[in-house]
């Protein structure tokens, strides 16, 4: 059975490396895992929106990616179907720790993104968790060493990052910045270069935005490289 896993995965990284994007129209015809795959169609996607047609395929294969798309235009999936996918290429599993870190200006929208990620990534067995203040600090605590995947707020995040023992990024493989025109607008900024700072600098990095402005490009330059820019006009 490890054997038949094994030959799967590596047959689906042989597919992601020799894919190039063009005429992908739905989500099926992407080089998706079936746990993904199967995701996906429990809640009912099937087309991509504009930006996910443009940003998953160079997201899949590792790219750093910097997405400007207005609110509505289907962000969320456009990172987090890369989350899951380059995890499971990986084979990142209970004892690799935190693999993925999304960041999000506010925890209202950390939890719809945590919702969305329950709901495509019932069939993956990664363990998941959000980090988003407003409860007992030692309750996320505890959870906090055994999650693969944290969807977080910039200033709860950085307090674990000074206090929490056990709390450890050295291993991650990607970093999401939602919203980043949000984030930074917020007073977030200097919370953000501290958070990227705990960070190891060989990761991938997803930077979407509804705008972009100079202090979004100056984030992006500090925190990702050699970006693909993927922009969808206002009437897409
Ligand atoms: P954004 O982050 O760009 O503001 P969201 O990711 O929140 O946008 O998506 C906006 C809405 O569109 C959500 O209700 C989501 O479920 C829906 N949506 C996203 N992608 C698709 C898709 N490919 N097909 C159908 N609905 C989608
Ligand atoms: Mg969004």
């Amino acid at each position: 059975k490890k054997e038949l896993e094994r030959k799967i995965l590596d047959d689906l990284q042989l597919e992601v490396d020799h894919f190039d994007g063009a005429g992908a129209e739905e989500f099926s015809d992407l080089p998706l895992s079936k746990q993904t795959l199967a995701g996906l169609k429990s809640a009912y996607y099937t087309r991509m929106t504009d930006i996910q047609q443009r940003a998953l395929p160079l997201a899949l294969k590792g790219k750093d990616v910097l997405g400007a798309a207005r609110t509505g235009s289907g962000k969320t999936l456009a990172f987090l179907i890369p989350v899951l996918e380059v995890l499971l290429r990986k084979r990142w599993g209970p004892q690799d720790g935190l693999g993925a870190l999304v960041i999000s200006p506010t925890r209202e929208l950390a939890v719809q993104i945590f919702e969305v990620l329950r709901k495509i990534g019932g069939h993956h067995q990664f363990s998941a968790g959000l980090v988003i203040g407003g409860k007992n600090l030692k309750d996320e605590q505890d959870r906090l060493s055994r999650m693969n995947i944290l969807v977080a707020t910039p200033g709860r995040l950085l307090q674990h990052m000074d206090q929490t023992l056990g709390f450890e990024c050295d291993n991650l493989q990607l970093l999401i910045l939602d919203e980043a025109d949000r984030i930074l607008d917020m007073g977030f900024s200097s919370s953000l270069n501290a958070i990227i700072g705990h960070l190891p600098r060989s990761r991938q990095t997803l930077l979407f935005s509804a705008t972009q402005t100079k202090s979004v490009k100056d984030l992006a330059r500090l925190s990702l490289k050699e970006p693909e820019y993927v922009a969808v006009r206002e009437n897409n």
